[in-house]
């Protein structure tokens, strides 16, 4: 029997980086303290009355979300926590998803809300594979779920956007921009993004310096089901294929992602901050959220989804 380095009793996680096999009860305690402190050091609540997270159904989403539920009733007393979920209406998939989420909340007594794409939005994920945007959906999905969340963390009132990035996910992105050297997305892979405009929710990522695996241990650990399935339009995925390379780095040196965001954040970060300017935003003409341009990138999406619609009904 191998022991937990932390009591005697039997260990079930090995953290990797850290080369440490832990406990249940003591891995749960290492987690949760890791997102405390992550909180901390980057203010992330500071301020905060309402926050929304954003739960896909996948096992990063729900393990922050039943961490924060902790964190919360624990060290943070006077915050409002709400889940948003949205459908993609990605068959075989979605309906699982949809399902973990309301259950997870029903057992933690956690206000959620579902928000159904098709019948909100009128489209589904699946229809983008029609439209040019198809041969990147996930690129055009993550578009999507992006200005839905924002918005409806909006409009219910949240003073910060939740999100289940994790270090994999993170040193993925960096990985993506800095071979691009794309220093405008650089500059916004970063633990909280500020915003002072009324429309757009500050965004934090609690999970930034923990790993996938991590995540798949603390949901575990608590009991909440892991999907079966990964999303079906995933295959072949560019991001999946880097993960994969990233995935190896690792292996041949060890804690090579977090030196890279620790490099990244410490380094790189405050000096890219200093030299590339915040783009200034506009209304949209079309919905009024915050744009770069006359029409938000979502709009346009939705433009091209409809003209689509109408050259093949024609
Ligand atoms: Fe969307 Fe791609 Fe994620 Fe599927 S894998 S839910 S298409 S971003
Ligand atoms: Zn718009």
């Amino acid at each position: 029997m191998t022991s937990c380095r932390l009591c005697s009793s039997q260990a079930a996680y090995l953290i990797e980086h850290a080369k440490m096999m832990l406990c249940r009860d003591c891995f749960i305690k290492y987690y949760e303290k890791k997102i405390y402190n992550t909180i901390m050091k980057y203010g992330m609540l500071r301020g905060a009355g309402r926050v929304t997270v954003a739960v896909s159904g996948g096992k990063d989403s729900m393990a922050l979300l039943a961490a924060m539920n902790r964190l919360v009733s624990e060290k943070f007393p006077g915050i409002k926590l709400i889940a948003i979920h949205i459908n993609l209406g990605i068959e075989g998939y979605s309906e699982r998803c949809q399902e973990i989420v309301e259950n997870v909340c029903e057992d933690l007594g956690i206000e959620h809300v579902i928000y159904d794409l098709s019948s909100r939005e009128g489209y589904r994920i699946p229809d983008l594979k029609s439209t040019p945007l198809g041969r990147r959906i996930c690129g055009a999905c993550g578009t999507v779920k992006r200005y839905l969340m924002n918005r409806l963390a909006y409009e219910i009132g949240s003073d910060r956007l939740a999100t289940g990035h994790n270090l994999d996910d993170v040193v993925e992105l960096l990985f993506e921009f800095y071979l691009k050297g794309s220093v405008e997305d650089l500059v916004r892979v970063r633990p909280v993004s500020w915003s002072d405009n009324p429309k757009m929710v500050t965004k934090i990522k609690p999970l930034i310096e923990l790993t996938e695996r991590e995540n798949m241990y603390y949901a575990m650990a608590q009991g909440i089901p892991l999907l079966a399935a990964s999303c079906p339009l995933a295959k072949g995925s560019r991001m999946l294929r880097r993960k994969r390379l990233i995935g190896l780095i690792e292996r041949e040196i060890p804690g090579f992602k977090h030196m890279l965001y620790k490099s990244h954040v410490k380094r790189i970060l405050p000096r890219l901050e200093k030299t590339v300017p915040e783009p200034s935003l506009t209304e949209c003409e079309k919905c009024g959220m915050p744009s770069l341009s006359n029409m938000c990138s979502y709009c346009k999406l939705v433009s091209r989804l409809a003209a689509r619609s109408a050259e093949n009904s024609t």
